[in-house]
């Protein structure tokens, strides 16, 4: 019998590309190709990565499996947003992010996974939301005197506000 079109699953099933945590206490894989990749500038992920954004890879549920560590994950539920979060409960690197509206997929931090995911990160969401200290690609140049800092020169036409105090 076919599964309705809603919840259209890969038929094949994918090599598994292995990821972890910080601390390698947990280990999780995604089947590759993984389903798509994206940049999330949103307030929440900012807050929750601890970054200016997160970039995550989403592969499909039935594609995604903890393979070590099961025990370690401590899970943060958002009933609120709809959303729930894991993290390694020993090194603090986030694992999954998950989004009542998206049953079907598991979204995991690219930067677990070593190795080609399959995805170009190429579409961004709530880039609205990104803060004015995030990092844009701005012209960096050798910080005299600090071997392996660059920095950003001040311009004339900034788009960051310099009131602020970062
Ligand atoms: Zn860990």
């Amino acid at each position: 019998m076919k599964k309705p079109a809603a919840a259209k699953a890969p038929k094949t099933p994918a090599v598994p590309v292995e990821g972890q945590c910080r601390c390698g206490a947990v280990r999780l894989e995604i089947g590759f190709p993984a389903r798509w990749a994206w940049h999330d500038h949103s307030a929440a992920s900012r807050h929750a990565h601890g970054a200016a954004y997160a970039t995550y890879v989403g592969s499909w549920r039935s594609r995604f499996r903890v393979t070590e560590g099961e025990d370690l994950i401590t899970r943060f539920v958002d009933d609120a947003a709809g959303t729930a979060r894991s993290f390694c409960a020993r090194c603090g690197t986030p694992l999954c992010f998950e989004r009542a509206h998206s049953p079907t997929m598991v979204n995991v931090p690219r930067a677990l996974f070593e190795g080609r995911t399959g995805r170009e990160p190429r579409y961004h969401i709530a880039i609205h939301e990104s803060p004015e200290w995030a990092y844009w690609g701005e012209a960096v140049g050798p910080l005299k005197g600090f071997p392996g800092v660059v920095w950003e020169r001040p311009r004339k036409n900034k788009r960051r506000d310099d009131s602020g105090l970062f």
